[in-house]
């Protein structure tokens, strides 16, 4: 048996199957890392892995607030603090109805990994609540966030914990998570990135998830001596602040975006998306993608019910590159196939773990150009440590110096994993080569500081 079918079935007695979702991200860097721990049998010795898939805690908590017509609601928090080897566990919360402990630990997970690839000083961790933002008050979101932050505030600090945005929680939400904070503690401090700029946010922060996945697309096809994007035919999933600041930046690079998605459908604009017009919609007024063909009557809505549950219409629409933007197991092993058929050569993940194991598994067989979330979308906490580094500093950085680190920052992960790859044998595997990277920086720092 080989040695990475050994760890998971350790790992399987240990009851780590017993979240699917958090299963298959752990399930997939064990494969991709077996060269790594035959190579070396320190990481087996130190128990790396069972310690790696461990959170060092889940803090568990109500939260219980009033909505506007005076009625008690109760919700669920959470915050999973994985690992802090390389530094305060950092990654974002999610306020979304399918929010479980399950789903933060796979995000959690991938976090470290994540996290170890920018060569930043920052730990894994991740967190959020069942609590559904849509359809709530503004009064109302402020209430929820106040309530959550009476308990998550125990538990945070710069150099301890510091949380970000991630589904359904953006500069909105951390502003009166902030604030709550700032009341409690009568602190002043960095301890949430992603604060709108006036109080301390850094500039480019809402962009740099998205502009990150294009540079480290862009430093790709370079590294692997492809076309640059230059009048490419791109399909994007997803229409909140990674898939809008994709598009965005494929627009700027002379690409052309013809699709976003939300959980009601996908919408196709074969001229390419209106970026501005997308941003009034769904950015400023949370609104449907009934405004935006009301004013683009060529634009086609193609809604979610007219779909069969394993195929997803935003990926039969032929492209040259394709970007999952949305939440996790959007692109199933049928979307793939029909990506493949109709000429797609590049998947890049803005989102966390987008394409499904059976999704990837086609994507590195077929050797087209795959980008892995835990590289392609590093920019977003990339800029938060620098959020981190601006506030412990008090300054202000302008915003070409950021786009300036952010570039270089997703260029240098993106060598990092090609040169991994090929170190270990698999050259042009950018998932392995993520992987092993990944892996390998934590892990030692893991072995360095023991028990
Ligand atoms: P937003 O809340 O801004 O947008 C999410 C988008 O995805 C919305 O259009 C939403 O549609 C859609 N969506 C969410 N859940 C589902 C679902 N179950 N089915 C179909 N569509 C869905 O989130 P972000 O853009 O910030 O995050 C998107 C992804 O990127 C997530 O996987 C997140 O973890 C990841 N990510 C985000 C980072 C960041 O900096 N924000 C950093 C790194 C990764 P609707 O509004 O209809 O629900």
């Amino acid at each position: 048996m080989g040695i990475a079918k050994e760890e998971l079935e350790k790992l399987e007695s240990t009851g780590c199957a017993q979240d699917d979702v958090f299963f298959q991200a752990v399930e997939e860097v064990v494969y991709s890392i077996e060269r790594l721990l035959e190579s070396d049998e320190k990481y087996t010795k130190h128990a790396v892995l069972h310690r790696l898939v461990n959170p060092d805690r889940i803090i568990k908590f109500s939260v219980t607030w009033l909505n506007d017509k005076q009625e008690i609601q109760v919700n669920t928090g959470f915050r999973v603090q994985f690992n802090n080897a390389l530094g305060p566990y950092k990654g974002g919360l999610r306020f979304h109805p399918t929010v479980n402990e399950g789903i933060l630990k796979f995000l959690g997970f991938e976090q470290i990994l994540k996290n170890s690839l920018t060569g930043l000083p920052i730990g894994g961790g991740k967190g959020g609540s069942d609590f559904n933002p849509k359809g709530k008050s503004d009064w109302e979101i402020m209430k929820f966030c106040s309530a959550f932050m009476t308990e998550l505030h125990k538990y945070i600090g710069p150099r301890i914990d510091v949380p970000a945005g991630d589904i359904g929680v953006g500069g909105r939400e951390i502003g009166y998570l902030f604030g709550e904070y700032k009341k409690i503690t009568s602190s002043y401090e960095g301890v949430l990135t992603g604060k709108p700029f006036m109080f301390g946010g850094s500039l480019m922060r809402p962009e740099a998830t998205g502009y990150g996945v294009v540079y480290f697309t862009q430093e790709m096809l370079k590294l692997e001596k492809q076309d640059k994007l230059e009048g490419k035919i791109c399909t994007v999933s997803g229409a909140g602040n990674v898939a809008i600041h994709t598009i965005e930046k494929l627009h700027h690079l002379g690409a052309k975006a013809v699709t976003c998605t939300d959980s009601r459908g996908t919408l196709y604009d074969a001229r390419g998306i209106d970026v501005e017009l997308l941003k009034k919609i769904k950015l400023e007024n949370r609104g449907t993608f009934d405004e935006y063909i009301a004013v683009n009557k060529e634009a086609q809505y193609i809604k979610v019910e007219d779909y069969p549950e394993d195929a997803h219409a935003v990926w039969q629409i032929k492209c040259d590159a394709a970007f999952p933007c949305a939440t996790q197991n959007e692109l199933t092993e049928t979307d793939a196939k029909a990506l493949l058929a109709n000429g797609c050569t590049i998947v890049a993940e803005g989102a966390n773990m987008p394409s499904t194991s059976a999704a990837v598994e086609l994507f590195v067989k077929n050797k087209i150009l795959f980008a892995p979330a835990k590289a392609a979308n590093a920019g977003g906490v990339a800029v938060s440590e620098f959020e981190m580094s601006q506030n412990a500093s008090m300054q202000k950085w302008s915003f070409e110096k950021v786009d300036e680190k952010l570039k270089t920052t997703m260029q240098q992960i993106c060598k990092r994993v090609s040169y991994t790859a090929n170190e270990y044998g698999v050259p042009g595997n950018y998932v392995d080569g993520a992987n092993i990277a990944g892996f390998k920086r934590v892990a030692d720092a893991m072995i360095a500081e023991g028990i």
